[in-house]
């Protein structure tokens, strides 16, 4: 008989064309929930599930006793309960690599966009007040030959120390877990303990996974570390950053200015005062929000998730322990 993959996001005609020509596939659209029958029938026969329409909680895995794999299209995992997957020995899978550049390409946006104050600039011409040349008030910063300094220095951190360092003439600065000697011969780049970057950087660059330890890294203390001209970017998750203490560091001139493409509650509250302020750059999480990259991490879940229910090792396994 067989398998069945329930689909909960997009995929391309071609994709669903391969899917089908293995599988039995089952699309579920938005909004979603488990007191649905119909989910709860497609539920009960999946064998995998591509897309992160659907919580992964306890009552769901209950409701899918044959479920053998799951492919996230994002790198990040942090909302999926790892631990748990691996115990009913189910493979988790998920999509780094394609989206690295273009996600860097995004937090590069936040830094220029900052520094040169191009969306409030912009609005400010669309509102008619160009009538005559600026003067220092409206000024940005410079990028280039500037301090980037990069919490997370991964895949994406280290595509956005490129541009930084070959682009920009940037010093790289970076705080992560391991040490990276090849990107510090490649780039130049020096390992810094946090607080030391904090304190050096005209940029901080947040591009650390959400994880226990991880989770509100960057709060009150950190931003009094940084220097008042200090620009902030997070193209991680939003709840690294502490939010109330980022709005209190950008009304108080803690910091200079935020680019933002994650926010702890996600889409933004209409209560946050962040999209409001003149000197944040908000982004409704674009990281790899383009065409060619959507469509490529669409095609490395299909590819995993036929490859994990064929029984062969899918390209990209958050769990190894599972294939052992
Ligand atoms: P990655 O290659 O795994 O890089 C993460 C880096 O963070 C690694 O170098 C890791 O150190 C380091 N790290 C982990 N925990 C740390 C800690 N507690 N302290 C210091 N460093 C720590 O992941 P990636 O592909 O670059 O993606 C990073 C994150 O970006 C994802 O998890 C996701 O949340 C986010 N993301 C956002 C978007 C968006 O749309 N805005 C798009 C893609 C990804 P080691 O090298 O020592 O392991």
């Amino acid at each position: 008989m067989q398998k069945s993959v329930i689909v909960l996001g997009r995929l391309s005609s071609s994709q669903w064309a391969e899917l089908e020509q293995h599988f039995h596939v089952l699309e579920l659209t938005k909004p979603l929930n488990l007191t649905q029958p119909e989910v709860l029938a497609a539920l009960s026969q999946a064998h995998g599930i591509i897309g992160s329409g659907l919580a992964i909680t306890p009552q769901l895995l209950d409701a899918a006793p044959n479920l053998k794999a799951i492919a996230t299209v994002s790198v990040g995992y942090d909302n999926i309960p790892v631990d748990e997957l691996t115990q009913l020995g189910i493979m988790l899978c998920n999509t780094p690599d394609v989206l690295t550049e273009t996600t860097a390409d995004t937090g590069f946006a936040l830094i220029m966009a900052t520094a040169r104050r191009v969306v409030e600039l912009a609005e400010w011409v669309k509102a008619g007040k160009w009538q005559t040349s600026i003067g220092p008030a409206l000024f940005g910063s410079d990028v280039y030959g500037k301090t980037l300094g990069m919490v997370g220095f991964g895949r994406i951190g280290q595509a956005v120390a490129r541009r930084g360092a070959l682009g920009f003439g940037m010093q790289v600065l970076y705080s992560n877990a391991s040490p990276k000697p090849a990107l510090e011969k490649e780039l130049g780049a020096q390992r810094r303990e946090l607080n030391e970057l904090l304190t050096e950087a005209d940029f901080v660059c947040v591009t650390v996974p959400l994880t226990a330890s991880t989770e509100h890294l960057i709060g009150a203390d950190e931003f009094a570390l940084m220097k008042p001209s200090g620009i902030l970017i997070n193209i991680a998750r939003g709840k690294v950053i502490d939010e109330n203490a980022l709005i209190h560091a950008l009304n108080n001139n803690v910091i200079q200015a935020a680019g933002l493409d994650v926010f702890a509650q996600e889409p933004l509250s209409t209560d946050s005062p962040l999209p409001q302020m003149s000197n944040v750059v908000a982004l409704p999480h674009i990281g790899s929000a383009t065409h060619e990259t959507r469509d490529a991490m669409a095609q490395r879940a299909v590819d995993n998730i036929r490859l994990a229910l064929q029984g062969e090792r899918p390209i990209s396994l958050v769990n190894e322990e599972v294939c052992r």
